[in-house]
């Protein structure tokens, strides 16, 4: 089934086709590790984790790529202001590499806890300065870039379609902004490698053509897309010949202008190639309505929402649920309503599960379960059409909850496969919901109590109790063959 994206430089959905057949090269840009990353960062992440796996389950081998920047991104996301990393380092008394450690540790911990898929590689740009160095001396060789004051810069002007994806052509960006740096012939350029003596208390500094210095945020992720999704670098040289150009970058919308239009300018006049056939961008998150921001105190963490109760998989599907076009509004009351969405799930897979009983094939609910299978994938390859998929979803866990007393166990077995492999695509329906555990001694003997309650049928008190157990993060079911519980 053909995949459908909405390409940004096209302002339109586009029928997805990859350079080399069956094959996608996919370039995430990654976090900065200046502080933890937030959930507003993993909507993006977990919308990138959804375009994989539907890719991958319309066939494709995708070789995805997510970089860490760990040097190089200044507080402005511009050339002002100071490297992100070491304004944190400076604050929490520590070195740039030991903060980037830290939080890289946290990022990949949250990361696990939302079932994203591990990509190819995950370079980080301290890692690949020599081939960003690489680039930036073939740009000053045929003349797109220029020194000044110590700096190299990048000149928008020898790159007329400069701006062109976010609408920012160099007609419009003249008199955009004063500058506050001299150097610059245009406003817009933008720094390729930092090495004059403002920045001469950087911590992180490297040897270079140039002197000592650092490279500039954007030329890394250009460096870090051809090394990592082609050959280009082979042997540490510049091949241009053998660069890929790549399938789908994405990013936040945030990362369109300028972080995007500075990689295309560099990728494509470092390397005579197309850079990108496909850019997607996620849209923000906001947090009850509003931006979030560390003054008005609204800036969720995934590893804070756990510890407050709530099930990785309740965040993942909040994340994954609103389309990567529009806004997400994040509420906790979203979280609570993801669950009940969950318990859904799970709770039909418990009793498809546990049912024993023999009854005739139910051909009805087969045929409506394949129309909505192929719904779902249908509408997912249209442009991630998510809130359609979860719709057919659940339209179809409906179906068959209605039939479910017609179902033999040979249907009920294969009904629990079909569901399990849909988690192929949505990630959130995970086998450990029908595994067999080892519960805690309290949760035990609060069971036990409920047990007693339902055969005296104080259902207030069973109900009470099953309260009780959800504050301590475990689900419990009631199926033929008595309670069932796990872990949320
Ligand atoms: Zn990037």
């Amino acid at each position: 089934m053909a995949v459908f994206l909405y390409n940004t430089p096209h302002k339109k959905v586009q029928k997805f086709i990859p350079v080399q057949k069956g094959i996608v090269r996919m370039y995430n840009c990654g976090p900065t590790v200046y502080s933890t990353a937030h959930i507003g960062n993993f909507r993006s992440f977990v919308v990138i984790d959804l375009l994989r796996r539907v890719l991958e389950y319309q066939g494709y081998e995708v070789l995805q790529v997510m970089n860490i920047t760990d040097v190089g991104h200044l507080t402005d996301d511009g050339d002002d202001g100071e490297d992100k990393l070491e304004v944190a380092a400076k604050k929490e008394k520590k070195h740039p590499l030991d903060i980037a450690k830290q939080y890289t540790d946290e990022f990949l911990r949250d990361w696990n806890a939302l079932f994203l898929k591990e990509p190819l590689a995950r370079p980080k740009a301290t890692d690949s300065i020599p081939e960003m160095i690489v680039l930036i001396q073939k740009l000053l060789d045929t003349g797109h870039a220029y020194h000044a004051g110590g700096n190299i810069y990048f000149d928008i002007t020898s790159f007329p379609k400069y701006g062109e994806m976010s609408g920012n052509t160099l007609d419009k960006l003249t008199h955009a902004r004063v500058e506050s740096d001299p150097h610059k012939r245009h406003p817009q350029d933008f720094v390729l490698w930092f090495s004059n003596s403002k920045f001469k208390n950087h911590i992180l500094q490297w040897d270079s053509p140039w002197g000592k210095g650092y490279p500039g945020w954007h030329i890394e992720c250009s460096a870090m897309a051809a090394r990592w999704l082609s050959d280009a670098f082979k042997d540490g040289s510049l091949h241009e010949d053998l660069f890929e150009t790549i399938d789908i970058h994405t990013g936040g919308e945030d990362n369109r202008f300028p972080h995007h239009e500075c990689e295309i300018a560099q990728s494509e006049c470092s390397l005579n190639k197309p850079y990108v056939n496909y850019w997607l961008h996620v849209r923000h998150l906001l947090v009850e309505g509003e931006k979030m921001s560390k003054s008005v105190g609204n800036i969720y963490y995934v590893h804070g929402l756990i510890q407050e109760g709530f099930s990785p998989r309740a965040i993942r599907y909040v994340l994954l649920a609103t389309h990567y076009r529009s806004p997400l509004n994040f509420t906790k009351q979203g979280l609570v309503a993801a669950q009940k969405n969950l318990d859904k799930v799970d709770d039909l897979l418990v009793r498809l599960d546990a049912l024993r009983a023999e009854h005739d094939y139910n051909e009805s609910l087969g045929l409506v379960v394949r129309e909505k299978i192929l719904a779902i994938e249908e509408q997912l390859a249209d442009d991630l059409n998510v809130s359609g998929a979860l719709g057919s979803f659940f339209e179809m866990i409906k179906h068959i909850n209605k039939e479910f007393d017609s179902l033999g166990n040979k249907q009920a077995g294969e009904l629990v496969e079909l569901l399990f492999d849909l988690d192929r695509l949505f990630g959130f329906i995970p086998r450990s919901v029908l595994e067999e555990e080892s519960l805690p001694q309290d949760v035990l003997d609060i069971l036990q109590e409920r047990s007693l309650a339902r055969e005296q049928k104080d259902y207030q008190k069973s109900d009470e109790l099953r309260d009780i157990l959800a504050e301590k993060g475990f689900i419990v079911k009631d199926t033929p063959d008595g309670q069932s519980c796990s872990r949320r």
